[in-house]
């Protein structure tokens, strides 16, 4: 396959579901650019206004609503 791999984003797997089908990854920031809103718009990450914690989760599961730090 010529397809280039490393464009593929890394996505960790739910711990419930087994697969990282359904894993998007969350991304903090009170002002997301237009390239955000328009991922966000097509489910591809979550958006967030700010981290709450140093342990806030980064991967949120659209299946089952788990998250997750890694
Ligand atoms: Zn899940």
């Amino acid at each position: 396959m010529a397809r280039i791999k490393r464009k593929k984003p890394f996505r960790p797997r739910c711990k419930y579901c087994r697969t990282n089908r359904h894993i998007v990854p969350i991304v903090y920031g009170l002002h997301p650019n237009q390239e955000l809103l328009e991922k966000e718009q097509k489910g591809e990450i979550i958006l967030r206004g700010i981290a709450r914690s140093v342990d806030a989760p980064n991967w949120h599961c659209k299946a089952c609503g788990n998250e997750f730090l890694r």
